[in-house]
């Protein structure tokens, strides 16, 4: 009997989704061996019995960690799509305001008509078995990591900074050219794409599992730049983790 795979979406802009679809059409062999019974962007059936389950998004309202308990109740493994659902991400820049302010900013006298709280990573919420980083995430690394999945081995991401895939590029540094970049401690795994195209890296694949601050903050003061800018990048997708650090 060939594995039950399901896909759910949280709040997201659906491009992981549209991702996972675009690296179906190039890996047709993997629809040979899983069967998918749920996946909102691509079919209408909604089948309920699943071994595997990929979640995208944010958990941002109290009503969606109900939803993801019931996933992880049925899922034999869980796995995180993106980094809206494994960090939290651009969902939760909005965490450094109250919930109150952001009510009247974005509804006006009309908050208390839309649920919505805090939003956070779904491992805040349930357990999570593996994660595919990135915004959106990277078509070889999630047919990689299903691939793993199902031959019931760990999925294994990158955990060394982006700048070693940088370096192999021969990107020159942004740094060199007056810019901030995350790479130090951010994980690689993206083929170091944004300063390959004159972009410093905001860290949308998380950082990696010891990152190395104390250099990090050597490089910023080495060319001139502030702690304060640099946490300022991490703002894009690392604002629930800061905060987070901030309260424990
Ligand atoms: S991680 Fe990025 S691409 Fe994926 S759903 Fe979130 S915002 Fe969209
Ligand atoms: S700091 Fe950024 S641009 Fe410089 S080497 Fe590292 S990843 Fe590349
Ligand atoms: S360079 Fe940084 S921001 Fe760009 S894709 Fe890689 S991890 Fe994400």
């Amino acid at each position: 009997m060939k594995p039950k795979i399901a896909f759910f979406d949280f709040t997201s802009c659906e491009g992981c989704q549209l991702t996972v679809v675009d690296s179906l059409q190039t890996n047709v062999g993997l629809l040979d061996m899983v069967e998918i019974v749920q996946f909102r962007e691509a079919m209408t059936e909604k089948g309920t019995d699943y071994q595997i389950a990929f979640v995208e998004g944010s958990c941002t309202r109290e009503s969606d960690e109900d939803r993801l308990r019931a996933i992880r109740e049925q899922a034999d493994v869980v796995v995180a799509l993106g980094a809206c659902a494994h960090l939290g991400g651009i969902n939760a820049i909005r965490n450094i305001y109250s919930i109150d302010e952001v009510r009247d900013e974005v509804y006006g006298d009309k908050g208390e008509w839309y649920e919505t709280y805090q939003p956070r990573p779904i491992d805040a919420v349930i357990a999570v078995d593996a994660v595919i980083p990135g915004c959106p995430i990277d078509r070889d690394e999630f047919i990689a990591v299903v691939t793993q999945v199902l031959q019931g081995r760990e999925p294994r991401i990158p955990d060394h900074p982006v700048c070693i895939e940088c370096k192999l590029n021969e990107t020159v540094c942004m740094y060199l050219r007056g810019e901030i970049c995350l790479g130090p401690i951010s994980r690689a795994g993206c083929g170091a794409i944004c300063p390959k195209y004159g972009f410093g890296c905001v860290g949308c694949r998380g950082m990696i599992s010891n990152p190395n601050l104390e250099s990090m903050e050597e490089v910023l003061e080495q060319y001139g730049r502030t702690l304060e800018e640099a946490r300022a990048k991490m703002s894009m997708f690392l604002t629930y983790q800061t905060l987070e650090e901030g309260e424990s």
